[in-house]
């Protein structure tokens, strides 16, 4: 949730990542951050209108009705051409009015639809790219370790290159599965001893969250520039939020700026080519090796 617009828990604010990695643990790939093409921004909040709508044949639409992209494209695909549709000013819609009994086949999609006064098997639905999952997270290897004894981390606060540069939709809930049940057997072999450390209160006061996810938003978006990440680095620096989470945030905007190229949901408008000699992780422990 540090990201302005995101359907995720404002809960999951990366504080414990952040933790980690001032403790010594490393995190990578954090500059791969997956934007969802079709967010719906509404007075009751930021909601999902998940692909199988469109796999179920509704279009992406502009203003004047005009189709501008395969709608079955992937994510980072999709989501560049809508953000670049409304960057030139105009609005972009689902127009899900040709999919019989929408309301039978999605059924929560609807009910939210309806609460905001739009019904879909009659009218458009406005929708925005939003973010979505990172694929980045804390460094493990493939049973779930860390690079610091005993600290274990799972799901989508870790990374062992499971999702690549690019995760495919549903995915990381059999990430959840895999990981889960691999780190079960891990500690059961590992045996780590208890101890419990220095524990502080993650629910302290976070800070201006507001600003992070502005800065974010803007400059480690769908569509990233040097200039933009530098300018990003900047405003951060100023700003008066927890550490931990201005040090993750740091590792985002840093690696971002630093993998020269686009490979996956990693969008560089002046490198927009894959480069081999970026073909490898990047690690954040403080400072972005790439
Ligand atoms: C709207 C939406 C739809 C999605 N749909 C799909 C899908 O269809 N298929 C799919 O594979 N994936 C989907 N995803 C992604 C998937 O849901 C997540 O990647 C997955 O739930 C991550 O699980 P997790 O256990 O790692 O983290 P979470 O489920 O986010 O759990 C993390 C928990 O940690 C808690 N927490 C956070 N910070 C702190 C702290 N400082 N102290 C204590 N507790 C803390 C949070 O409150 C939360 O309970 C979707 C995501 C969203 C947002």
């Amino acid at each position: 949730a540090l990201f302005k617009y995101t359907a995720g828990s404002p809960l999951n604010l990366g504080i414990l990542i952040g933790d980690a990695i001032m403790k010594g643990a490393l995190a990578s790939d954090l500059e791969f951050v997956q934007f969802h093409p079709t967010g719906f921004i509404g007075k009751g909040g930021v909601k999902l209108v998940s692909e199988a709508v469109r796999g179920a044949g509704a279009k992406l639409v502009n203003e004047d009705g005009e189709r501008f992209v395969n709608e079955l494209e992937p994510r980072d695909v999709v989501a560049r051409a809508i953000y670049r549709k409304m960057q030139s000013g105009s609005r972009v819609y689902l127009d899900a009015t040709g999919i019989e009994n929408f309301k039978e086949k999605f059924p929560q999609i609807y009910s939210f639809l309806v609460k905001e006064g739009i019904n879909p098997e009659r009218d458009l639905i406005p929708v925005t790219p939003i973010a979505h999952y990172s694929i980045g997270g804390l460094k493990v290897d493939l049973h779930y370790r860390t690079n610091i004894k005993n600290l274990y981390a799972i799901g989508e606060a870790a990374n062992n290159g499971f999702h690549g540069a690019n995760r495919l939709a549903s995915n990381s809930l059999l990430e959840c599965i895999v990981s889960g049940l691999e780190v079960a057997r891990t500690v059961r072999r590992d045996k780590p001893k208890g101890g419990s450390g220095e524990i502080r209160d993650t629910a302290q006061e976070s800070g201006d969250i507001e600003s992070v996810k502005e800065i974010l938003w803007k400059y480690a978006g769908i569509v990233r520039n040097e200039n933009g990440l530098l300018e990003g680095l900047k405003e951060l620096e100023k700003l008066e939020v927890d550490e931990r989470i201005k040090l993750l945030v740091k590792g985002i905007l840093e690696c971002a700026l630093a993998r020269k190229e686009s490979r996956g949901v990693h969008y560089r408008e002046d490198y927009p080519i894959i480069r081999k000699e970026f073909e490898r992780h990047s690690i954040f422990n403080g400072r972005c090796m790439l």
